[in-house]
């Protein structure tokens, strides 16, 4: 790849009028809810300027993949998957972009198997690159405008619910993250762009919305803070139901729990607790004690005894004595997580824990792991089997021979028989018992109402 002048920015219109026709993309994605939404908005900017989407193996004229670096276990994958695109199309414009192209920039613009290596501030105008590549036109990522809102509401999407982004960037600098290095510092997208964005994605048939964004109960648009933008969200008048991604276990207050009682808003958050031990906590420099983090879960339990939190713990953190990691045990049991999102630390250059002393081994950093996943594996088991008998409201995201499957409002995957129903419908199901295991384990349930 050359490096023209690269001084001058475009200003680019959100969507070119494609020279797509009849041209095929495929896209893959590694990593969080934010990446997943940014593709969903690329794959909506491709099928409109004309480009149909196929997998990878059926012979595509573009390969974009959305990377992920936020573990040495995801720069691998990032890597993996690359040189599988680049190695399978090899006639295709394959372009890289995510938190991986900012954080091995360099690197990545040197491998001539990648044809743009495009920073996350300018992911939202891929398409614009490729459509001057087939244009003949020399231009050269770094002339693309630098928005990380500009994604145009989703349209076409993999998925039954869309993510709708508010915001972008962190200003936290735990020790462990490398984000704030690939994302940014915190930027929050303006209220009234969110309110159309989300007025969009429900015209464009969506009935559930996932707000999302790298750090969003740090919301902040004028005198508007997130617990603010999420009670706007909620009256938006329409017939969808709202969730919200990832959430750090600080920076909101009992409004936020109030809001909860709102029919729209679904009783799930995934709180990132990361460990159960204090020590372990300051010396990641997270925002929020153990105590703090019962008193919210508590709070939430209060309203709704059922109310399912679901978290991310790292193992092996610099320093992580035995007791301290049976802190964390501890913690997961007594909070009844049904999920438990686990990484091994693993170092991420530039970032504070990098210098700590006292690095864990691999091997008891495996060995940690293994307990928290099978600890986690027994609380969604205990968790499931605690709803049998209840009722819940099942989005149906596929149909297959009469059985269709779906999310609840508790985000529990739930399978059901019924005859003639539809994808992307909303109806009312008793929750009889269990089936499958691990991964796999869902709660069964019989119909009781047909809603929309
Ligand atoms: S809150 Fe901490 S872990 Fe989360 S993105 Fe910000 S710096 Fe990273």
């Amino acid at each position: 790849m050359g490096n023209p002048n690269i001084n001058e920015q475009l200003t680019l219109p959100p969507s070119c009028g494609g020279v797509g026709g009849g041209r095929r993309v495929a896209f893959k994605t590694l990593g969080c809810r934010l990446n997943q939404y940014e593709t969903d908005a690329l794959v909506t900017d491709f099928d409109k300027a004309g480009y149909q989407l196929v997998n990878f193996d059926e012979s595509p004229d573009v390969v974009v993949v959305n990377t992920c670096t936020v573990t040495n276990q995801s720069d691998q994958k990032s890597r993996t998957v690359i040189s599988q695109a680049a190695r399978k199309n090899k006639d295709a414009v394959v372009v890289v972009t995510g938190c991986m192209a900012n954080n091995f920039k360099e690197k990545l613009e040197s491998q001539d198997n990648i044809t743009f290596v495009v920073e996350n501030n300018r992911k939202s105008s891929v398409l614009s690159l490729v459509e001057a590549h087939f244009s003949g036109e020399i231009l050269h990522p770094e002339q693309l405008p630098q928005d990380v809102f500009r994604y145009e509401p989703v349209q076409k999407s993999l998925h039954t619910r869309s993510a709708v982004k508010i915001q972008d960037g962190c200003d936290n600098f735990c020790t462990f993250c490398i984000i704030p290095m690939v994302r940014g510092r915190a930027v929050s997208r303006p209220v009234a762009d969110v309110l159309e964005s989300v007025r969009k994605t429900i015209e464009n048939g969506f009935k559930e919305i996932v707000i999302t964004g790298v750090n969003i109960g740090r919301y902040e648009d004028g005198e508007t803070r997130f617990e603010d933008l999420l009670a706007k969200i909620l009256d938006v008048p329409g017939d969808f139901r709202v969730r919200i991604s990832s959430l750090e276990p600080d920076g909101f207050g009992d409004r936020f729990v109030e809001l909860f009682q709102h029919p729209k808003l679904m009783p799930h958050l995934h709180l990132c607790l990361q460990s159960g031990s204090e020590k372990t906590l300051l010396r990641m420099r997270r925002m929020y004690d153990v105590g703090q983090f019962r008193k919210t879960i508590n709070q939430f339990r209060l309203v709704d005894p059922d109310f399912n939190f679901t978290t991310d713990i790292i193992v092996g953190f610099p320093g992580e004595t035995e007791e301290e990691f049976q802190q964390t045990i501890e913690a997961v049991k007594e909070f009844n997580f049904s999920h438990v999102h686990t990484f091994k630390y693993s170092v991420r250059k530039g970032t504070r824990a990098e210098r700590l002393e006292n690095h864990v081994p691999e091997k008891i950093k495996t060995a940690r792991s293994l307990q928290i996943r099978e600890l986690s594996e027994e609380n969604k088991n205990l968790y499931y089997r605690s709803l049998i008998g209840k009722t819940q409201q099942v989005l149906v995201e596929k149909v297959s021979k009469n059985k269709a499957t779906g999310y609840g409002d508790l985000y529990v995957p739930v399978e059901f028989q019924a005859k003639d129903i539809q994808k992307n419908t909303v109806h009312t199901v008793k929750l009889t018992g269990l089936s499958g295991e691990g991964e796999r384990l869902v709660l069964v349930g019989e119909l009781v109402e047909i809603c929309v």
